[in-house]
């Protein structure tokens, strides 16, 4: 066999070792590539092209929610850092450092940036005067740097891209209000073009941002049962106005600290979208982020680049018209192994048209995610690929939430809370008492962490936590995660 027949067999089965299968599919839908350096990948074109799809609407929510783009340095002066107390035990053990420049030792260390914080307060020190100031809405789009011990591509890279916001403003209410706006704008993000439904909540104390006052995240069930938390968004408080002295003159002319907000999602999102809806024939993208969205391919005997592909053609150009993102294969392979391809890149419509199909004036298309295959007539083509593109990614959210409601339960008690947690349940809601070391204890026994407390959830009256019997603060949403 040539290399190219043996090209799909390669990826492991999902249920056999979804680890593998992961990987396998990160490789060969040319996703990402492992790069010389370690720990660091190479995100080849495909993957990008589904970045930049997520960056592009992202980038259209930040604008429209009243904030502007800016750029902070990637260096930052060690000195910086270390302001915040919470903040820099928090990522110490995660900064890399450069200790050389133009050939000489330098005479301060700099860090490259884990996150911007610091910077960027030390520049709103200066730039913030009165409340006249104020609201700051910065967003930035940048690479960052955490050094990792284990990693894993698009989950968990020591370089990785991702925007982060930073606010500052006048009051607490307004930053607990922007703090919870961007947590919207991104579960609305990961359910209306990612097709994954993201339960929002409250972090607990040992697992907020190291330095804000809380944390709020989104958090997504993954094919496997693990959970990924798949953005963050902090309220900063005043702390980091005052590590780095961040006042203004209030209406009453009293010096006041501005309340910071920071928020972020990363790279990472793409390898949600691999877990949550990829199948054993590899990735099934939801329409809305698929680099193509229409895959065709010709069909036909030797002569098909004279009877079929002039058919073909035309129907690419009615297609990137009506603004779809559409591919035409002319390469010469045999068509089988064309949509094998196509199935391993998630390629969500494949369009076939043969000899047979002119003769008709129609078309195959076939959906990746059902795999359903209909007839359809060329006349008003358009028009139905922008409906079954439509469908496909409404059917992925639904799939994508059956999946988790039929992975969430519920315990009330330790025993049926560490049977449900054996092996890889999903999500399991308990009572909880709001004890960090009740909350570690729980991790010991069964490797689950909280991953948040939803906010709209009534708190839970009269309970007592699962582990502990105390009385409980709220229904925790526990899992094991990425
Ligand atoms: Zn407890």
């Amino acid at each position: 066999m040539s290399q190219k027949d043996t090209f799909v067999t390669e990826i492991t089965p999902r249920s056999q070792d979804f680890s593998r299968w992961y990987l396998d599919v990160v490789r060969r839908a040319e996703l990402a590539d492992y790069s010389p350096v370690k720990g660091c990948m190479v995100i080849r074109p495909y993957g990008y092209a589904i970045w930049e799809l997520i960056q592009q609407a992202l980038d259209r929510e930040i604008k429209r929610t009243g904030h502007v783009n800016a750029y902070f340095p990637l260096f930052i002066p060690e000195s910086l850092l270390t302001r915040e107390a919470e903040h820099v035990e928090g990522f110490a053990p995660q900064v890399a450092y450069v200790t050389h420049g133009g050939g000489e030792e330098l005479e301060e260390k700099l860090i490259v940036r884990p996150t911007s914080e610091a910077i960027i307060g030390t520049m709103y020190a200066k730039w913030v005067q009165s409340w006249r100031d104020l609201p700051i809405l910065l967003n930035q789009w940048a690479n960052v740097v955490r050094w990792e011990k284990v990693t894993r591509p698009f989950l968990r890279t020591t370089e990785f891209l991702w925007q982060e916001g930073h606010t500052a403003h006048e009051t607490a209410d307004e930053a607990e209000a922007e703090t919870r706006k961007m947590l919207d704008v991104y579960a609305s993000l990961c359910a209306d073009l990612l097709a994954i439904p993201v339960v929002k909540g409250i972090k607990s104390e040992s697992e907020k941002f190291a330095g804000a006052l809380r944390t709020y995240s989104i958090e997504a069930l993954m094919g496997d049962g693990r959970a990924l938390q798949a953005g963050t968004s902090h309220n900063l408080g005043q702390n980091f106005a005052k590590a780095f002295d961040i006042q203004f003159q209030a209406r009453d002319k009293s010096l006041q600290y501005v309340w910071g907000t920071s928020w972020g999602v990363t790279t990472r999102l793409v390898g949600a979208i691999i877990m949550t809806h990829g199948d054993d024939s590899g990735l099934v993208l939801p329409p809305a982020v698929a680099p193509y969205q229409v895959v065709i391919v010709p069909i036909g005997r030797e002569n098909w680049r004279e009877t079929v592909l002039p058919a073909a053609r035309r129907i690419e150009q009615q297609l990137v018209d009506a603004g779809i993102r559409v591919t035409l294969d002319e390469r010469d392979e045999r068509p089988g192994w064309k949509f094998s391809e196509w199935e391993l890149r998630g390629v969500p419509l494949r369009l076939e048209i043969g000899p047979k199909d002119i003769e008709k004036s129609q078309v195959l298309l076939a959906r990746r995610d059902s795999r359903e295959k209909l007839g359809v007539p060329m006349d008003g083509l358009v028009t139905r690929v922008r409906e079954l593109l439509d469908t496909i990614q409404v059917s992925l959210l639904a799939r994508a939430l059956q999946f988790r409601e039929e992975h969430t339960h519920h315990a009330g008690d330790y025993e049926t809370f560490k049977a449900t947690m054996e092996g890889r349940p999903g999500f399991v809601v308990s009572p909880w008492c709001g004890d960090a070391e009740c909350e570690a204890q729980i991790k010991t026994d069964t490797q689950a962490t909280i991953r948040n407390m939803p906010l709209d959830l009534p708190s839970p009256q009269g309970q007592s936590c699962v582990r502990c019997d105390r009385p409980a603060v709220a229904d925790a949403w526990f899992a094991k995660a990425y």
